[in-house]
Parts: structure tokens; sequence; C-alpha cells
């Protein structure tokens, strides 16, 4: 399992995600029809700085990403978390009323590999009928009948090689509408733009498949 960068989070921060995480969420990302904001990736423990400290260590390892939604409309809100839990993740909204937290959404991919400690108690809150916060509430989120615990089959047609492909074409494409060969692009420019190309550049693979 390779965990690489994707992107950069709103911070400035790298966005990690193993290979099965991100071939998973460029899935999501496909069937919601838009694009959300990353505000956290997952394992900050090898990201310098490290995670938020209201994340409690949950981002440390794999399995959780936190997405913006002070942009969202409460339709696609909705959405948001419907997909993610279709997908096999347990997604939470977070805000003062949920975890005295800015609002985000919090996921775990439980079948990401491999969780931190606290993580790990998520995901085995949300099968609980929880809401994986310390308080240990009930699930306050629409829940699928019955739960999906493992992403659809069909959610996972990339291999290691496509996916490495994909990064190499959004690269590609972004130098070639972008600055002269990429020269004077900081890593944190090209990161931000991949993350964005890799979403785009997924539709032509998809249409080759
Ligand atoms: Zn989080």
């Amino acid at each position: 399992m390779s965990v690489i960068t994707r992107g950069i989070d709103t911070s400035a921060r790298a966005i990690l995600a193993s290979d099965y995480m991100w071939s998973w969420w460029l899935n999501v990302v496909d069937d919601l029809g838009w694009t959300p904001t990353i505000v956290q990736g997952a394992w900050m423990s090898r990201v310098p700085g490290g995670g938020a400290k209201d994340s409690a260590g949950y981002h440390d390892k794999g399995g959780c990403f936190d997405l913006r939604t002070w942009d969202l409309t409460p339709t696609r809100l909705d959405q948001l978390v419907r997909v993610l839990r279709e997908h096999g993740a347990a997604a939470w909204r977070r805000d003062q009323t949920h975890g005295g937290m800015d609002p985000h959404l919090h996921f775990v991919l439980g079948t990401d590999a491999d969780l931190a400690p606290g993580a790990a108690q998520q995901w085995r809150d949300y099968q609980a009928g929880l809401d994986g916060l310390a308080s240990r509430g009930k699930d306050y989120e629409w829940r699928p009948n019955p739960l999906v615990l493992k992403p659809p089959e069909d959610d996972m047609p990339y291999t290691k090689d496509e996916l490495i492909a994909i990064v190499r074409a959004a690269v590609k494409a972004e130098l070639a509408e972008g600055k002269p060969q990429g020269s004077d692009l900081t890593r944190d420019e090209l990161d931000k733009r991949t993350y964005k190309a890799s979403v785009e550049a997924r539709d032509m693979l998809k249409a080759k498949k």
C-alpha cells in the first residue's frame, strides 16, 4: 500500500491517502457530481506540524478525511453524508452542538489500512449506531439499511499504475496550460493543481475502460 501526496488542503498541508483510499475517493467524487474541498487528509502523523488538535489523532493514520461544509447548501450536505455512507464510510457533520468543533464533515473509511485507534473506535461506534464522539451519543445522521461496511465492488476500478497515470496526466495537462515546463511552479502549487486535475483526468480514464 503506498501512501502519497494527492494534493494540498485548505491550510496548505499535504493531503495524504493510500492508493486504496484515493481510488475510493475518486469514485465518491464521481457519484457526487461535484468536488468537495478537503480540509484535512489522512496520515497526518507524516505531515510536518501533524493534525488538528480537535482531531485527537484520528487522522494520524489511514481512513480519515475532513471536508469543508460551510460553503455547501443543506441539500448538498445531506447528499454528501448519504453518498459517503453508501460507499462504505462512517460520516458525520461536526459543529458546536456535535462535538464542540468548527463546522466540518469527518469521515472514516473503515476498510482502509490501517486506522489510528480513535478512528477504529469510531468505525466500531458507527456499526453500533453511535455518533463517534467521546460522549457516545446516538448516531444523528441518515443510516443506510443495511449498513454498508465494504465499498461496492465496482468502486475499485483503478490499479496502482492507473492511479500513477492519472496523476501524470493531470500534472502534464496542468503544465501544458500553465507555466512553461513548470520550473517556476512550487511543489505546493503543483500539488494543489494535481487534486483538481486528477479528478478531471479520472473521467478520461473511465471513458477508456
Ligand atoms: Zn476529522
